[in-house]
């Protein structure tokens, strides 16, 4: 007993405030962290709880960032003029976006600039679900509220304009206001892309509801090679934020640089103008040499150009591995079509489950991490209901070679991949076989051990 109670209450050093009281670490960067202790700890573990793009940085990039070691002073708030030109000419090239360098700004990594503008715009805020694990509580410390739109497996997750409308009169009802919707192909967690016509309908679905749209295209350039990518903003020009960084395609996460490309005119301008004032009050500019080595990234260059789209090769290719052990298992999964995930359903093994006592995907996650060594996330964390038994698999971390002696031999091994990318296929069509990826047959075996128990002990239901 507290030999102070009834007194007035002590003072407290540190109050927290209710926002953050019960915020939890993100569920992505607690797995990882989560694998890495076990694995400190000599339990080896199958990893395909982060989605971490690894391969050894492209030489250009390197030269770049160690020539500008020496830029120690803080760069322009909005980003270094080189940098602004060459990504808006970079997304005019490759997306088909029209895009001047005043409308481009970077970041810190793409994160801090969707908080950002979650802060800057007006109104609550449509999210699909399931979606990335940070949006949802970036818009709550924007002091927003949410309101989920409903996708399914059965058509690959599409954000279809009756869906969209539908959750538009849940939230009034509910008294929210959205006008921000926040989209993302390819998507994390499903692995699925919007196709054009989707693409059209969703643009011209938030032009009339007047709705802006903030599309997170941090995957684009990791798309598989079955499905175009392509950007809303093509549509809604107007109304369509762009976002997108270093950290998948270049293999660069840690470097923490993203940017993001607002629209044209006068609504375009007034929003960076709060960009900037909300930058230049937090983190004031990006690293300048991570700006400078950027510039390699996103000028013309062949040999870049072949690494980023050996990288999507080679992520689609073990994506696609996986998917086909899992559809061969009899594990419904939408087919992947850009980026490193996987988003399979367990549900019809729900009977077996029960008879473990895993009722939710948060159970099934833990189950599948204590009793077979796989790390997952649980759908749950990208906001689906608790009961939807769905996994969410990061297969970007496949590649790793076994016994690596040292940095360079396993940054070798990882080249020796990128190098045979050319030979594989997106899957569904002719592959050859990669070079030995151990990691990726330990996790094929493994869910093949699985899902051979769990049907044991109760046969699928059968799938309608
Ligand atoms: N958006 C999505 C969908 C992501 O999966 C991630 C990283 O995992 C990010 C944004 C963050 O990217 P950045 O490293 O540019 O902050």
């Amino acid at each position: 007993m507290n030999k102070h109670a009834g007194e007035a209450p002590a003072h407290v050093p540190l109050r927290l405030a209710s926002t953050t009281q019960t915020l939890p670490t993100s569920a992505t960067l607690a797995m990882n962290e989560a694998v890495a202790k076990r694995r400190a700890a000599g339990r080896e573990t199958i990893h395909l709880g982060f989605g971490e793009a690894a391969f050894p940085l492209h030489p250009l990039l390197k030269t770049a960032l160690a020539g500008a070691a020496t830029r120690t002073g803080y760069a322009p708030v909005l980003r270094i003029p080189a940098l602004r030109q060459a990504i808006a000419a970079y997304l005019t090239r490759t997306r088909g976006i029209t895009c001047s360098a005043d409308q481009i700004v970077v970041g810190p990594g793409s994160k801090p600039l969707l908080y950002a503008l979650l802060q800057i715009l007006e109104g609550d805020v449509l999210l699909p679900v399931p979606s990335w694990v940070s949006y949802a509580p970036m818009a709550y410390l924007a002091g927003r509220r949410v309101t989920g739109v409903q996708t399914g497996p059965d058509d690959h997750h599409r954000l279809t304009p009756q869906a969209l409308a539908q959750a538009m009169t849940q939230a009034r009802r509910d008294g929210a206001d959205p006008r921000i919707l926040l989209v993302n192909t390819p998507s994390n967690p499903t692995g699925s892309m919007f196709d054009r016509p989707d693409v059209e309908a969703l643009a011209g679905w938030a032009r009339e509801a007047g709705v802006t749209l903030i599309s997170d295209e941090i995957y684009a350039e990791l798309a598989h090679g079955w499905r175009e990518h392509v950007s809303p903003a093509r549509f809604y020009p107007e109304g369509c934020i762009v976002t997108g960084g270093l950290s998948k395609a270049f293999s660069a996460g840690g470097w923490r640089l993203g940017y993001a490309a607002l629209p044209a005119g006068t609504a375009g301008s007034e929003a960076m103008t709060a960009l900037r004032a909300l930058a230049s009050e937090i983190w004031s500019a990006a690293a300048t040499p991570l700006q400078e080595a950027a510039l390699a990234a996103y000028t013309p260059n062949a040999s870049v150009e072949q690494y980023v789209r050996h990288s999507a090769l080679a992520h689609g290719y073990v994506a696609g591995q996986l998917y086909d052990t899992l559809t061969r298992l009899g594990v419904p999964c939408p087919r992947p079509a850009g980026g490193f995930y996987l988003y399979p359903d367990f549900s019809p093994w729900r009977p077996a489950l029960l008879e473990r006592g895993i009722r939710t995907s948060q159970e099934l996650a833990h189950y599948l991490l204590e009793e077979w060594d796989i790390a997952a996330l649980p759908g749950s964390v990208f906001d689906e209901g608790p009961l939807a038994l769905r996994l969410r698999l990061a297969t970007s971390l496949l590649f790793e070679p076994e016994h690596a002696a040292s940095p360079e031999e396993r940054e070798a091994a990882l080249w020796r991949v990128l190098d045979q990318a050319e030979a594989l296929g997106p899957t569904g069509e002719k592959q050859q076989p990669a070079r030995s990826l151990p990691a990726l047959e330990r996790a094929q075996a493994r869910w093949t051990e699985v899902i051979r128990e769990l049907s044991l002990l109760n046969a699928p239901i059968s799938q309608t």
